[in-house]
Parts: structure tokens; sequence; C-alpha cells
């Protein structure tokens, strides 16, 4: 029987929290042209409410688990993951507080891994026959798809209204903003802004250089507790969303088109 949920814990006091600009006005155009460098955050600054974490190896000898344990410490990735996680999307006072557990599952299956469970509850399923063929990159895929699965546990989804591609895109921008691109990803990619994963998450990521550090908070915070609508593009950046993606893909062309 697994053991009784513990609850959340705190951490240190927080520290002060930073401003955010409270309007695209407040960005200097400066700021504006500046290029996009994806930036670790740093993480001993922060005091996230950290959940519980269970972990459970379905086939422990899998090679691919046999990687997970040779390249990354499973409660410090999974609290990282947290960290990341609630700096781009949260402040400390607005950090939803209903994730009191998260169960992570490594196990053979196809794909990559997927994010269930409840309110209270999360579970992410990780397949150990992925991290075997990521071997060559072992421990910086098994972070960004942590990562990624993370923020799957905490973001808000428009009471599951928002569409799929832009709940991918925000996980993965999570991941790109906290140094976990893989070598593959490449921006301007994409045939459509809600295309999800890298493709949706380079053109988050132009929309936070064009309109402002914060944007991209803000686009998740309008998604808590009311329903989607593209608006809520016009209505951040002052542009709709197929204006945005118009203008993202002429000044981010990408290598192959
Ligand atoms: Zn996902």
């Amino acid at each position: 029987m697994p053991p009784p949920p513990i609850p959340p814990r705190l951490g240190a006091p927080p520290p002060p929290i930073p401003p955010r600009p409270s309007s695209p006005s407040a960005e200097s155009s400066d700021d504006r042209q500046r290029p996009y460098h994806p930036v670790y955050l740093p993480f001993t600054l922060t005091s996230w409410l950290i959940p519980n974490f269970e972990l459970r190896v379905e086939d422990v000898s899998h090679p691919g688990a046999q990687l997970f344990f040779e390249h990354v410490r499973p409660a410090e990735a999974l609290k990282d993951a947290v960290i990341s996680t609630c700096s781009w999307l949260y402040t400390l006072r607005d950090v939803p507080t209903n994730v009191q557990n998260v169960l992570l599952v490594l196990r053979p299956m196809p794909g990559v891994a997927y994010t269930t469970g409840s309110r209270t509850h999360k579970e992410i399923h990780f397949s150990v026959n992925h991290i075997q063929k990521s071997a060559a990159r072992a421990r910086e895929e098994i972070l960004g798809v942590l990562t990624h699965e993370m923020v799957h546990c905490f973001q808000y989804n428009a009471r599951g209204t928002c569409p799929g591609g832009l709940i991918e895109g925000i996980a993965d921008w999570v991941r790109l903003n906290s140094g976990l691109a893989p070598p593959h990803w490449k921006r301007g990619k994409g045939d459509k802004w809600d295309a999800g994963y890298d493709a949706t998450a380079f053109f988050l990521a132009w929309i936070e250089e064009q309109r402002g550090k914060g944007t991209i908070y803000q686009l998740n915070a309008a998604m808590n507790d009311r329903t989607y609508h593209e608006n809520i593009f016009q209505d951040l950046t002052g542009l709709d969303v197929y204006e945005l993606w118009r203008l993202y893909k002429l000044d981010c062309p990408s290598d192959t088109s």
C-alpha cells in the first residue's frame, strides 16, 4: 500500500519579489530589441512550496532506468522542475497550492512521457525506452522532459478549454527558458501558431521578447478559472494571434523555408 500523502512543506522565508512590468509600455524599447537568450534562474533565490515526491520504477534493470539513476538524483531533479515551472509561470503570491504529491513512474512504454492524476495528486509517466534512446545526452533530456511534464502539473488550462498546442507550447517554453532545449529545436519552425511543443514555445518566447517580460506569465494567469478565447492574445499584446504569428514568421524565418 502506498504511504499516505505528506502535506507540502515550506522552505526558507521567501525573498522579496522583483516587480513585474504592469504593461508592455513599462518595457524600454531597448529591452524589446534585445535578442532572446534563455537564462538559467538562480534556483537558490526562490522558495516555492515543494510537493511530496514518490517514485516507482517498473523495470529497474532496463537500460533506460539505469541511465536515469546514473545521471540524475530524482529528488533534486523533480524539485528543480517545480522551481523552474513556478518561477516562469507564477509569483510567490499567486502560485497554486493544490499539487500535494507528484508520483514519477519510470516504465517501458511507447512515446516520451505524459502527465495524469487528480487536482492534488499528479503522476508523471516517463518512458525508459525514450531515456535509452537519448543516452548520448541523457541528463539534459531527462531534466528537460521532467520540466515539461511538471509544467502540466501546475499550469492553468482555461477549465480544460485551452488548445492542446498552447498547453504543449507553454510546457516547452518553460523548458526552453530553463536552458534545457534539445539541439534539434530551432526558432521559426512550424506552420501554425498552435502547432505545439517547440514550434509554439519559440513563438511564445518571441511574444515575450516583443511585449515584455511577464507576458507569458500573464497568458497563463488569464487561463485561470475561465474558458479560453483567442482574444486573450489581443488583450495581452494588442494584436490578434494570427497577426502575431505572421510577424513572428517574418522576423524568424525557419532555416528550411
Ligand atoms: Zn506535454
